[in-house]
């Protein structure tokens, strides 16, 4: 469990603070996602949960190793990994497959355990194809699901993602979150994603929202999107599929009231049909 208890952060002395009294909690193998407006510390937070940030006060704890110890810092680490936004400087090797191994050979792994992690990662996020490709040469897309088998390659508990597929297009979007949730369910993952595609946040256990420098609600996401006061009332979007459930309801066809998902949406217009 990562636990995030009253964090105030600021950038300097003399900024106010970026976060203000956060307190959150994200289970071993939960899918959180982390909605909010621009500059509401969505980063600002995500950036905590592995101590690439420290608090200013309050704390962060990784399965009770608190990252503000340096002592505990290495371990967390190798708990918990960071995808960033766009991953071009986080590769290190000439190849897929030895950027993948990298991590491992560092830790004093056995060859024979690397070969076997690297090939189950190389599968897990369908990269076979693309092992003695330069990492840099790839798509967004690959080079996001080439970050992700670093992760897995480390046998992390936890997968932090910032807006991974803000550079991606719609197919290679869809593609990496298919390859996410397989990994999710298969691993037993955690996941915190930060994202500002409603639609994205929909593939979450939980929903988090933040707001000037703190979480102001968290719900599933049918508790949050169906609350359409909350969400008008915090600057915040409907997914596609809710928007036109929401339309339908207004229009008298009540049993639209709480769709929230392409798929619900769908089963929906078909028992009306
Ligand atoms: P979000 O990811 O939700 O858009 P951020 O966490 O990036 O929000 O930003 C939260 C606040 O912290 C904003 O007011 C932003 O201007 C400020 N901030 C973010 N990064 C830095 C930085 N490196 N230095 C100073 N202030 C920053
Ligand atoms: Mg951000």
């Amino acid at each position: 469990m990562i636990q995030v208890k009253d964090l105030y952060f600021s950038y300097s002395q003399s900024e106010s603070f970026a976060l203000r009294g956060v307190d959150l909690t994200l289970q071993q193998g939960e899918w959180l996602a982390l909605i909010g407006c621009n500059g509401s510390g969505k980063s600002t937070l995500a950036r905590h949960f592995n101590g690439l940030l420290l608090p200013s006060s309050g704390y962060v704890r990784v399965d009770g190793l608190d990252t503000a110890d340096p002592g505990q810092l290495w371990q967390i680490r190798s708990k918990v990994s960071f995808v960033f936004q766009n991953p071009d400087n986080q590769f290190i090797a000439a190849s897929v497959e030895d950027d993948i191994a990298f991590g491992l050979e560092n830790l004093g792994i056995p060859r024979e355990e690397i070969s076997l992690r690297v090939e189950n990662a190389l599968a897990a996020l369908e990269l076979k194809k693309l092992r003695n490709k330069e990492p840099h040469l790839l798509s967004g897309g690959e080079k996001q699901r080439v970050a992700i088998a670093g992760a897995l390659a480390m046998s992390c508990d936890y997968l932090v993602l910032d807006e991974p597929t803000s550079m991606l297009d719609p197919q290679m979007r869809s593609s990496l979150l298919a390859a996410l949730s397989k990994i999710h369910k298969e691993q037993g993952l955690g996941i915190l994603y930060v994202t500002n595609i409603m639609e994205e946040a929909l593939l979450a256990d939980r929903v988090a929202v933040m707001e000037s420098g703190n979480v102001i609600r968290e719900g599933t996401p049918k508790e949050i999107f169906c609350d359409r006061d909350f969400v008008s009332r915090h600057g915040l979007e409907l997914p596609p599929a809710r928007q036109i459930a929401a339309m339908l309801a207004d229009a008298g066809y009540r049993e639209f009231a709480d769709a929230v998902t392409e798929q619900e949406l769908m089963e929906l217009v078909l028992c009306a049909g």
